[in-house]
């Protein structure tokens, strides 16, 4: 089921078929904020009234003409004005793809650079988010360019990777930032643990390896077994509870983001708006067969609906 949605994330075939469905869009409407920058505002701003955090996603990925490249740079700079106008305790996660790192990396980079700056200016921070895994090479050297020079970006390290455990390492070693996650990308053979369980067991690894050792270190995960062991662990290493933050996606598990609120722990969610949620939404449904049922339970209310 998993490597189906993955796999029909990157179908644009499927993806004009499927817009074509209000049900299809109802159900994506759970898990983003709406069209508009307003639309995300609104949801950070709610989040913040329950002393949660937020980081702003402007949608769109594998960007395929400068032009569009540009057009997104300049939305996620108005996106930072916007956050700073409203006084909004949130930052931005972007992903390089989006901002042309497969037209050409050196004008990706000259455009996170440009992101990056403005967001310092305003005493802000950039999450450079990580995509499949023929991205994670060129994005850790161009976060890495970045943070040296900047030193307010930091990236994600994903737990199904085999390579995760040095790379974790490596950033820890820089001082740059990492959102630890367990992945949510189709994989080839060879670069990922296929069995959830391993993935389960390298995200608890690198997990504590970041709690420990990293700069303000982001466990960005629902699953409450994984966070009650981070919770044990802070404990036992006497570890302070400003020293990180927990990450969780808009629209998934609110009463796990509430509870850790109330409990004292940071806790930012991950905000996403914009037009293009096709392939972020297939990820949500490849991440939970329950997902499916609910897109199919739409379906049939519509077509009640429609009927009625
Ligand atoms: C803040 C944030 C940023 C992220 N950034 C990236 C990134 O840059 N690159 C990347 O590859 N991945 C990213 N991810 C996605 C991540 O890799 C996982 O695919 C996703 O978080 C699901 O894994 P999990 O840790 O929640 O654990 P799972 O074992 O998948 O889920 C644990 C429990 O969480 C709940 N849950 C999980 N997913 C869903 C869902 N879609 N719908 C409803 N309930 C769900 C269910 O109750 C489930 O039992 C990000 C995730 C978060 C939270």
């Amino acid at each position: 089921m998993r490597a189906f949605f993955l796999y029909l994330a990157r179908r644009e075939g499927f993806k004009n078929f499927a817009l074509h469905f209000k049900f299809f869009r109802n159900t994506a409407s759970r898990f983003i904020a709406g069209d508009t920058l307003e639309d995300a505002i609104r949801v950070v701003k709610q989040a913040n009234r329950r002393k949660i955090k937020g980081t702003l996603d402007f949608l769109g990925e594998n960007t395929l003409t400068p032009e569009d490249a540009l057009t997104a740079c300049k939305e996620l700079i108005r996106a930072q004005d916007r956050m700073d106008k409203e006084r909004a305790d949130c930052n931005l996660s972007i992903k390089l793809t989006q901002i042309g790192l497969n037209l050409d990396p050196l004008f990706c980079e000259q455009n996170l650079v440009k992101i990056a700056e403005h967001a310092k200016n305003l005493g802000n921070f950039v999450r450079v988010d990580m995509e499949d895994s023929a991205c994670t090479d060129r994005t850790l050297e161009i976060v890495e360019r970045t943070y040296r020079n900047l030193g307010n970006v930091g990236t994600v390290i994903q737990a199904y990777l085999y390579r995760s455990e040095w790379d974790a390492v490596r950033m820890v070693k820089k001082g740059i930032r990492i959102r630890l996650v367990k992945g949510a990308y189709r994989e080839p053979e060879g670069v990922a643990f296929r069995r959830k369980k391993e993935t389960d067991a390298n995200y608890v690894k690198l997990m504590k390896v970041l709690l420990e050792n990293g700069t303000y270190p982001a466990i960005a995960t629902h699953d409450g077994s994984i966070i009650q062991a981070a919770k044990e662990f802070v404990q036992s290493k006497n570890i302070p509870k400003e020293s990180f933050e927990f990450q969780m996606l808009y629209g998934i598990r609110r009463d796990l983001q509430r509870l850790l609120a109330r409990d004292g722990y940071n806790v930012r969610i991950y905000i996403p708006y914009g037009a293009h949620w096709y392939p972020y939404f297939m990820r949500r449904l490849a991440e939970r067969p329950a997902n499916v049922t609910f897109l199919i339970r739409n379906l049939f209310m519509e077509k009640k609906m429609n009927v009625d």
